[in-house]
């Protein structure tokens, strides 16, 4: 029994060819198949998170919530602000603005107008950094409103949940 089993795997092994291409074929399309399965288990986990905090009436995540809350906290690092030119301020660790770290823009036009700044956690990410939450603290405006976050991030804007509704 062995031995016959041996052979037969010793041959399946010596097909060169088309044998070898359906055997490499076919964990390929395992492969793919286990990713696809993979991929949409995650598509559908996700759909569901972003529709349980639409039902907590939540408009963004709590991934950028926690990014926006630490950036919040950041803001006792940088007491140096001053207003360079209407709507936009410079943000510092020092009283000489000699490291000015983030340069404000209040409402951007190029940008949905939000605000935005010239820091590169910003410019990575689009959540508000410490500078504009700082500037937000100055100006008494409510700092934590979804106009002040990329659309990206608003939950309204999700492509999944316009896609549900568009119909
Ligand atoms: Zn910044």
């Amino acid at each position: 029994m062995a031995t016959q089993r041996g052979e037969s795997v010793n041959s399946v092994l010596k097909e060169k060819g088309q044998k070898k291409k359906e055997l490499r074929g076919f964990n390929l399309k395992q492969l793919l198949d286990h990713i696809l399965n993979q991929f949409h288990r995650l598509q559908s986990r996700s759909l569901d998170q972003i529709c349980d905090l639409i039902k907590a009436k939540k408009n963004w995540s709590d991934y950028v919530h926690e990014i926006w809350n630490s950036n919040f906290l950041e803001t006792t690092n940088f007491p140096f602000a001053n207003e360079i030119s209407p709507g936009c301020w410079e943000v510092s660790q020092t009283h000489d603005f000699s490291c000015s770290c983030h340069t404000v823009t209040l409402s951007d036009p190029d940008v949905y107008g939000i605000p935005t700044c010239s820091c590169p956690l910003f410019k990575s990410c689009l959540i508000p950094c410490p500078g504009i939450c700082t500037i937000f603290g100055r100006i008494s405006d409510a700092l934590f409103d979804a106009k002040n976050l990329h659309p990206r991030w608003r939950l309204s804007g999700d492509p999944y949940i316009q896609m549900r509704y568009r119909d």
